[in-house]
This record gives structure tokens, sequence and C-alpha cells, in this order.
């Protein structure tokens, strides 16, 4: 079968050869863990049942999870074992399921979570996303992801093009968190602040690149309005492979400041903002072709 789960409809047969996204047609899990680096409504005080998938269908240059991207590091993982994974997470405490870069795996990911429900998976499923989705593959997990976290990561489709080798992303990330919202709604939580169902969409502020999280908050804006509830990460760490500038660098407080004063200045009421800390701050956890759990 030919793969068009993402907008680069490689049309490639994945049992035969992998696609763009480094994916061929296992699922390759790097670590399945309780993480406490998400915001505190997906993290809360037990942890977020974290799920890491190989592979990417953005090759962003800057990718904190570069070891990630070539879909090669990650114990095989079938359809059975990915449903057993997450009940052991919600038996250990799990506020959630946090799927985090889902999008190649699709099609073992609905079976996994369909087989994971009717064993007893009650709490929330959580879609962790660079948001470079088609509107179909997000239709397909309608009813099974109850928490969407897409990351809108630009609107200048040069930006796109020159940092994640996709200059359709804005149009196409935009419609798919469209129908995200038209899904499930914006985020809501539950009476301790954690999340059970809905949309909060993240943006990462890059150095150089203020004038471009001006576009996506006006964009955001123009087409959710301004109770869409939003995180503005301040979280960007430069790594060595990256050399371009200025991603070659740090965010500055004064450029995290100058995207807050921003957001806020367009009106924008349930935003998520990162302590000034999280700059230059690792988020990455150690990934592993040897899954404890
Ligand atoms: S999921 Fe992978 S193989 Fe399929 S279309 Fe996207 S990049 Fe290509």
């Amino acid at each position: 079968m030919s793969c068009t789960i993402c907008p680069r409809t490689c049309n490639i047969d994945r049992s035969a050869a992998a696609g763009f996204c480094g994916c061929s047609s296992v699922v390759r899990v790097a670590r399945a863990a309780l993480h406490f680096d998400e915001e505190p409504c997906i993290s809360g005080t037990r942890g977020s049942g974290t799920i890491f998938f190989s592979g990417c269908n953005l090759k962003c240059i800057f990718c904190q999870n570069m070891v990630l991207q070539n879909g090669t590091l990650g114990e095989i993982f079938s359809v059975p074992r990915l449903a057993r994974t997450m009940l052991k997470l919600q038996a250990i405490g799990a506020h959630n399921i946090n799927l985090v870069t889902p999008t190649p795996h699709r099609d073992a990911l609905v079976e996994a979570l369909r087989l994971a429900k009717n064993d007893g998976l009650s709490i929330p499923v959580v879609y962790n996303t660079n948001a470079y989705e088609t509107v179909e593959t997000i239709r397909a997990y309608e009813g099974l992801v109850d928490v969407y976290l897409p990351d809108l990561k630009y609107v200048d489709p040069r930006l796109s093009l020159i940092f994640s080798k996709a200059s359709d992303y804005f149009d196409t990330a935009i419609e798919a968190i469209a129908e995200m919202i038209k899904q499930t709604g914006f985020l809501a939580l539950d009476e301790n602040g954690i999340a059970t169902r809905g949309v909060r969409i993240r943006h990462l502020v890059l150095p150089g690149c203020v004038f471009d999280t001006r576009n996506v908050l006006d964009a955001i804006k123009e087409r959710f309005g301004t109770d869409c509830p939003l995180s503005l990460m301040s979280q960007y760490t430069p790594i060595p492979e990256c050399r371009m500038k200025p991603l070659d660098r740090p965010l500055t407080r004064r450029e995290y400041d100058a995207a807050l004063d921003y957001c806020l200045s367009l009106g924008f009421t349930n935003v998520y903002t990162q302590d000034l800390t999280s700059v230059g701050r690792s988020f990455t956890p150690p990934f592993s072709d040897h899954v404890e759990i």
C-alpha cells in the first residue's frame, strides 16, 4: 500500500522501503516512561505516560530529538505491545498517554488505541504533533484522541522550507488544527488542573524569528480567536549539528519578552508561558533501542 499518511504523500510501499519520515512498516519506540517536562496540565504531579516514536515527517534542522529523526533508533513494537504499554503507563499512575511524534504510525496507533481502550484504558490520550498532518489522518483519530497539542511552528514559507523542508507547512498545519478543534474543542481541565479534552496550540519562539512568531499569533487569532489556548515556549536550545544563523544561539530574554508582549497585546486570554530559566535548558530525555516498560 502506498503511504499518504502525511502531507509528504511519498506514495511508497513502506513494507519495501522507508519514506521521507524514515519509517518502514514497523513502529519503533525510543522511550516509554513517565515524563515531567510537559506543561503542568499534561505532566501533573504523577507524570505524563509518554511514548516517543522514532521517525519524523518534518526534518527540522534544529530538532532537539535529532537522534530520532531518521527512524532507526528504538525498539520495534507490535500493535499488542503498544496497547500493553499504554495500559502499563496507566497502571503506574500516568495522568494520560502522550504520543510524541506519532504521525507516521497512524494505522498501528489507531489499532493499538482501540485495543487498549477495549482492555481498560481510561485516561486521556494526548496527540503531541508538529502539526504537519493531513485532515484525513486527524479524522482517523476521532473518538480515540482526547487532547491535541499541535506545535504551530511557522507561517513564513521561506522559514518552513529552509528549517523544516516544507514550504506548504502553514497552509497544511492550520487546516489540521482546525480539524482537531472541530473534534475536541479548546482545552478543558479537570478540578486538579489536568487536561481532559481539547486543543492547546504550542509555539516555540525561535531566535531571530520573532517576526514570524507575530505572524503565527496573528494567524491563530484570525482563524480561532483569542480564547484559543496557547503555550508560548521559550525552551529553544541550539544543537551542535545546527550551525545556521540565527539558530546557532539560544533565544534571548528580550526576544521572548517581545513575543509574549505581542501575544498579550492581541488579547489572548489563555496563555501558558514558560519560565525564562527554560531558555537554553535541555528537555531531551534519554532514548534507546531498549525500552524498559
Ligand atoms: S508518513 Fe512517512 S512515508 Fe508516509 S507520506 Fe509521510 S513521510 Fe511519507
